[in-house]
């Protein structure tokens, strides 16, 4: 068995053996640097047998996939950057499926890793070695949905962007929204904590999920799978699992608060000539459009160079360094576009805003809206990038951006920032033609210091998975780090669930 490396520059990826690696420990003076974000050696977990085929085989007919070309695209991660060597792939359709499996895995001492959707940033989604791959992608249907308290309830497999078709259908709308929608499940939107594009508005996840079901390490099912919007009987342990990235267990069911369908949605793309303009348009906003505000979002002009360049998509408004992406969400049409009216009509005459066009028609706000959710996709083609999202007190957001271009000066290709201003939370892409260690030396550990010393978060919304796991103490102190050592100890005493990501080396579980 070959072992993985993280981040070669797409295919074909090299296989490096991590034979040396050192625990990399920020608040501790440790100091080594080599390969901070790399996979640490395998852990003494089983090796998969003909019987526990064989086992997997009764349990799940025609759903315990073997074929080398099955495997490919799970072992992949969406950003090509993060390659295991899974031999197995476990499609289960049922809760209870899902507690044999683990049940049997941990008896077995094998390690498996949860999958959803698989476009997850971190690397956290796919096996590190030859861990097996529990996929939700059969756990897909809808369980209920109340119209009145708008509250839904459906197996973790469910693609985020069906669900909303089902909840259009019915004249509401999920209370998130991101640009991997038509692949993300909403277990992996969970076991994430995901934010997206509507945060601002309607929150995170950790407020309109309101019930879980989960399958622990040892087979067990917890049974939280509450619909109420009040629920104060002791200790809230649904919470543990939102953002936990498959480490404390499987997300089989979730329940979630759903918003009505807005009776008028406008969006207006607008831009401004510096980003302390951006900011001040923003605290406009706020006041002016108050509560139908749903998203604030912005790109830099870097951005719209690579979506012009490598998608071909076409500036709709004259060039600016910075784009902000506002969109409005009410309940009385005439209203709503008198309040955008009004507040276009302010910022341009202010000149905070230089440029800006207004769509109300859902085919013009689906463009508008891909300037900003395509920005992503278009990076992927500008070369190997090294990705940060990072949380920030929101008057610093570009700060990091201008410091980072000039740190580096000539050695990247492109460094470029946007992200949603609303939560405060920067995506630093810096892109590079090929793979560069000597690149990542000048970035790291740079970025995450530079985000320490303003009190940010070295993960807004993406978590940590394999690849940040060891950058945690930047954000957390020691004390909190140990105490979710403790309570992954407890809960997968084994360590068998998703090994090797979100907790840091140093901690030493085994
Ligand atoms: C184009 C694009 C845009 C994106 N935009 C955003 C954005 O705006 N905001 C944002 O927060 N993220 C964003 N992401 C990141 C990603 O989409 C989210 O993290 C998403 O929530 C992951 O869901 P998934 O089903 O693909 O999970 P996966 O990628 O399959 O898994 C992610 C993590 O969750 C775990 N997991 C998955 N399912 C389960 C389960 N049922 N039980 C337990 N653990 C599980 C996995 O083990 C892994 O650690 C974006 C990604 C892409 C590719």
């Amino acid at each position: 068995m070959s072992s993985p490396t993280v981040s070669s520059n797409g295919y074909p990826f090299t296989s490096v053996q991590q034979t040396s690696f050192k625990v990399y420990s920020p608040v501790r003076g440790g100091t080594e640097r080599s390969l901070p974000s790399a996979a640490p050696p395998r852990l003494p977990f089983s090796r998969i047998t003909e019987d526990d085929l064989a086992f997997f085989r009764q349990l799940l007919p025609g759903r315990a996939i073997t074929d080398p070309d099955m495997l490919e695209s799970c072992n992949v991660d969406w950003l090509k950057s993060v390659r295991g060597n899974s031999e197995v792939l476990l499609r289960p359709r049922t809760t209870e499926e899902v507690s044999q499996i683990l049940k049997y895995c941990n008896e077995r001492n094998l390690a498996v890793s949860p999958q959803g959707g698989n476009t997850g940033l971190v690397g956290g989604s796919v096996p590190v070695f030859d861990e097996i791959v529990l996929s939700t992608a059969l756990m897909n249907q809808v369980l209920a949905f109340d119209s009145v308290s708008g509250i839904l309830t459906c197996q973790a497999g469910c693609v985020l962007e069906t669900l909303s078709q089902y909840l259009e259908e019915r004249d509401f709308i999920m209370p998130l929204d991101l640009g991997a929608k038509g692949s993300c499940h909403i277990g992996g939107n969970v076991a994430t904590n995901a934010g997206g594009l509507r945060l601002l508005r309607y929150g995170s996840l950790r407020g309109t999920v309101l019930g879980l079901e989960v399958v622990l390490a040892d087979g067990r099912v917890l049974n939280c799978l509450a619909t109420l919007r009040k629920d104060n009987t002791g200790y809230d342990l649904k919470q543990l699992f939102i953002g936990s990235e498959g480490t404390l267990g499987v997300i089989t069911a979730v329940s979630i608060l759903c918003p009505r369908k807005p009776k008028a949605v406008n969006v207006a793309f607008l831009g401004c000539s510096s980003f302390q303009n951006l900011l001040e348009t923003f605290q406009c906003c706020r006041g002016m459009l108050g509560e139908i505000l749903s998203a604030f979002e912005f790109l830099d002009a870097s951005c719209m160079g690579l979506l012009e360049k490598h998608l071909k998509i076409t500036n709709p408004i004259t060039e600016c360094p910075f784009y902000i992406v506002i969109e409005t969400a009410g309940s009385n049409a005439v209203h709503d576009e008198e309040k955008l009216h009004n507040f276009l009509e302010k910022v341009m005459a202010s000149s905070l805003v230089t440029d800006g066009t207004v769509a109300t028609e859902d085919v013009k706000i689906k463009a508008l809206w891909s300037l900003r959710e395509r920005v992503t996709e278009a990076l992927t083609h500008d070369g190997f990038t090294y990705k940060y999202d990072i949380s920030l007190p929101v008057e610093k957001i570009y700060q990091l951006v201008t410091d980072m271009r000039e740190h580096l000066g000539d050695r990247a290709k492109n460094v470029v920032g946007y992200g949603h201003v609303g939560d405060g939370n920067l995506h630093l892409n810096i892109t590079s033609p090929t793979k560069d260690p000597a690149l990542l030396a000048a970035i790291e550990p740079y970025v995450y210091e530079w985000t320490s010393g303003v009190r940010g978060s070295v993960s807004a919304e993406h978590g940590l998975g394999l690849k940040k796991r060891n950058y945690i103490y930047y954000s957390k102190p020691p004390e909190a780090v140990a105490l979710m050592g403790n309570i992954k100890a407890m809960l997968d005493p084994r360590g068998i669930l998703n090994p090797y990501k979100t907790l840091p080396d140093n901690l030493n579980l085994h």
